[in-house]
Order: structure tokens, then sequence, then C-alpha cells
């Protein structure tokens, strides 16, 4: 198929959290399964690495956004061992900023014109490069304008009559929500503005938009897409979405295992696979210990956390639990930013226990790998999770989670029932619900349950041995598409 994927944010070109390496994760592995893909992202200049080139391919679009015209330079990008094809869009004025939708903590004022720019400049570079694709794949409110544009403005084009949108929802929290004066951005009849479209409590709603128009929706996790056509998890868009009925699919995301993968980790002490897990990881921990200044002690598990920080994340129970936990001998290192309370949380239980608890403040990639490696459990007791990555990157890596059973931890984590582990399912532990005390529980079986190295191992394998690569949820993501494009073909059209 020839498949345009489009997203605010991928690695290694710019990043905020999993949607980037869901972008380019999903791209790649359909590429290597011979589709024809092209990947289209904003130019944050100051982001993209400086050793990865971004020439420009001398085609530049122009875009009505209200009363401007705006210009945008295309450059292309390529990355190593893979067939995929990016394009990156260059516009100074919206994307050359410290960050990608925030600055120290503040939206941008111009967020909603900087995505509706950068929708239509994803149609406009679709039509001038001559994509012609059968699907084109949104993501998240930024990009989640499009389908409508598609709709009223650009379905007449060549190479456009027959392509299906998909619109996947990583996180419907985020929804682009701005005053209704805004629909003068999206160059759109008011007409638009109803109910049934755009408008949401008298404002406009950029994810509402995709929610309706695109052909199909995705969003992250089997179980998140029954949760969030409830109340409890729906952000206000239940019902919405709850009318999409059968076009609502939920994919759990794969892992890049070219980064996330143990046995090939450079950033690692020593690389290891399931069949030298036990060794691998003793070598790998003590070095994170070292690392974290914390003593080298193998019979302590050490427990890791890699989030934003936020209630999210179930920050809240961390805080209510973590005096708790340090009463037993164990050790917890954190790695994350967010909001100022949790940051000083951890950097207060740091001083206050050296030789427990280190926390780093900050966004550290190479730090994160050696956390997978060097701990024995992660926590992630989130009060929602679409997805998740980390517990899936703590799974390849041998590294027990401690979640909560939402969303993609649901799909993903099985509790280490004695049954489970014998079976070969029991990879982690899950709270029973969410609550400090749940999740007291099950910080305390994993202590015991450390202590018995061979159900230990058995735990760590079952979670070693899945496939969480792209590959299977890549082939998901082609029958969707397949619907999509499906519901707008028209024979030959397409050359
Ligand atoms: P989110 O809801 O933030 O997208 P995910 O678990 O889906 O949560 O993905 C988070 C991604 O961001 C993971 O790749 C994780 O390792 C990474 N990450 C988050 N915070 C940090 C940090 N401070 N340093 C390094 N990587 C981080």
């Amino acid at each position: 198929m020839r498949i345009v994927v489009t997203s605010s944010e991928a690695v290694p070109f710019a990043k905020t959290g999993g949607l980037a390496d869901v972008a380019t994760g999903l791209s790649r592995a359909l590429a290597a399964a011979d589709h024809e893909v092209t990947l289209v992202v904003p130019y944050y200049p100051r982001h993209v690495p400086v050793d990865l080139p971004c020439p420009e391919i001398g085609t530049t679009v122009t875009v009505r956004v209200g009363q401007k015209v705006v210009e945008a330079g295309l450059r292309r990008a390529e990355l190593p061992d893979s067939r995929l094809r990016v394009i990156l869009v260059d516009q100074p004025m919206y994307f050359d900023r410290p960050g990608l939708y925030t600055d120290q903590g503040h939206d941008y004022q111009d967020n909603c014109e900087r995505f509706v720019f950068f929708s239509r400049a994803v149609l406009e570079a679709v039509a001038r490069l001559d994509l012609r694709p059968d699907v084109i794949h949104v993501n998240d409110w930024q990009t989640s304008l499009l389908p409508l544009l598609l709709e009223v403005d650009y379905r007449h084009q060549p190479g456009l009559q027959s392509t299906g949108t998909v619109l996947t929802i990583h996180n419907l929290a985020f929804q682009g929500r701005f005053w209704k004066w805004d629909m003068l951005l999206t160059g759109l009849d008011w007409k638009h503005f109803n109910w049934r479209q755009l408008e949401f409590w008298g404002d406009i709603n950029l994810l509402k938009s995709g929610i309706v128009t695109a052909d199909l929706i995705t969003t992250v996790s089997p179980t998140y897409a029954r949760e969030i056509c409830t109340t409890e998890f729906g952000c206000g868009l239940e019902t919405a979405l709850g009318h999409r009925g059968d076009d609502l699919v939920g994919i759990l995301n794969g892992v890049d295992t070219d980064v996330w993968n143990p046995a090939r980790d450079p950033r690692l002490a020593r690389q290891y696979d399931i069949s030298n897990v036990a060794d691998g990881k003793a070598v790998c921990k003590t070095d994170l210990q070292r690392e974290l200044g914390l003593p080298a002690r193998h019979d302590a598990p050490l427990f890791g956390m890699i989030s934003r920080m936020t209630e999210q994340k179930g920050f809240d129970l961390i805080a209510a639990t973590a005096e708790r936990h340090l009463q037993h001998d164990l050790q917890m290192v954190f790695l994350g930013t967010g909001q100022p309370h949790y940051e000083n949380l951890v950097r207060d239980l740091a001083n206050r226990y050296p030789d427990k608890v280190a926390a780093f403040v900050g966004f550290d990639e190479g730090l994160a790998h050696r956390i997978e490696a060097g701990a024995d459990c992660y926590f992630m007791p989130s009060r929602f999770e679409p997805c998740g990555l980390n517990q899936m990157y703590s799974l390849i890596y041998g590294t027990v989670p401690v979640v909560n059973a939402v969303g993609g931890l649901a799909d993903s984590v099985v509790d280490a029932t004695p049954a489970a582990i014998a079976d070969g399912s029991g990879n982690g532990f899950v709270l029973a619900e969410y609550s400090p005390e749940a999740l007291i529980t099950q910080v305390d079986r994993a202590v015991d349950l450390y202590r018995d190295s061979n159900t230990w191992q058995q735990i760590v394998r079952n979670g070693m041995g899945r496939d969480w690569s792209w590959n299977r949820s890549a082939a998901r993501y082609v029958d969707v598409y397949c619907r999509a494009h499906g519901r707008h073909a028209v024979p030959h059209q397409d050359g």
C-alpha cells in the first residue's frame, strides 16, 4: 500500500513522549513489510540531532492560515537500515522554538495555529509530491483536523479521491481544545462548528473533529479502546467515540526492537538475552548502582521508574507509599520531569535515603536504557495508560513491572500467580485497584518473591519470551488501512 503517516513528533527528529516512538516504529515496520511509506513531521531545528542530515528538497508549500499566507520548505531525511521516506515541514516561525508544544510549562498561545498550519501543509505536501496515498494516518489532536480538511478542501485533487483516513488516539486527555474564534484559522466554513463536528462545549476540539471524520479510529491498546467509551475514561468524548462502534479498534503498540533490545544495546555494560539474563542483568545492575552512587548490592531488589512525573503515571501513589517501601531492604531510582512537587518529592527521598534512593530530574535516554537493564522491578502504577511503553521495555529487559490494570498495562502484564508463572504467562505484579494499599501489597509480594531466585527467573523469562516487536501490530494496522481505503475505493483511480 501507499501510506502517509503524519505526526507532530517522531524519533529521532523530536520527542516528548511515546507518540514519537510509535510514529517511527510503526512507519519503519510498515516500510520493512514492503509498503511505500512516507512519514511527514514538522522540522524542529533545535531538536533534530546535529549529525542527522535533513537537506531541503527544493519544493515549498503555501498554506493559508486565517489571514496569513504561510510558506514552508520541505526537507527529507533517511533513517539507517530503512526504506522509510521522511519529509519534514520547515517553517521556522512555528517550529524553531525551544519546546515542541510548551515553553517552561506553558502551552504556546498559537498551538492551534501551528497545527492547523501543519495539517494543511501535510496535505499540500502530499499533493505537491504526488504521493497518491491509499491512506493517511494521523495521530493525536495535532494532526486530527486533517481528515476534515481532506474532505472539505482536498478531496477533488488528483491522487486524493480514494485516500482513506485513520486517526490514532495515543492519549485522549490531550484534545486540542481552543476557543471558538480559532475557527477562523481553520479556513473551514462556520457550518462545521456544530456539535456533530468541531464544536465541543462552545469551543473547537480538533481531536473530536478527527473522531467524527476519520474513516477508522484506532487507539493504542484493546483495553483502552473499551475504556474510552466510558464516562470514567472518555474525557467528555465517550459519546462521540461510542457512536463509532466497530470503527474504533484497539491495537497494542509494538516496541522498536532496534532501539530497545538488551542483546544489542550499546548503552549497556553487558549485552544479554533470555539465555543469559541472570548474569547479564547482574553486571548491568552493578554498573547502574555505581552510576547512581548507590551501594552495589545484589541481594537488595532495585526498583526503577522512568516517567513523566504526573498523577497519570501514579505519582500520587508513589508519594503516598515510598516511605513504606523503604522499610524493606530495597533500592529505588527515579528518572523524569514533571509536576514540581513530584520532582521535589523524589529529590527529597534521595537526600534522605542516599543509600537507597537515586533521583534524576531531567531527560536522559541513555540512563533510561541502563535503568531498564539494571533494575529488577519497574514501577508503573498508572491511573490510566493508553498503551504505555516502559512496561514493555521492562519485559524485554527482564525487569518485572508493577502495574495498575488499565489500558495497555492490562493487555501486556499478567499477574504472577503460581498458576500464571507455571503456564508461562505470569510476568509482573498487578494492583487489584488504584490505591496506596494495593501498591504496597504488590511491592511486598515482589520483595518476597525476589528472594526465591528460581521463581523470579521464571517470571523474568516469561516477560522476555513474548514478541513485543512492531511486526504483529503493523499487520493489524494494515488491515485497518485496507478497511479505510476500501471506503473510498474508486476502481483504477490511482493507476
Ligand atoms: P507517555 O505517556 O509519556 O508517552 P510512555 O510509557 O508511552 O509514556 O512513553 C514514554 C517514553 O518516554 C518512553 O520511551 C520513556 O522511556 C521515555 N521517557 C519518559 N521520561 C523520560 C526521561 N526523563 N528520560 C528518558 N526517557 C524518558
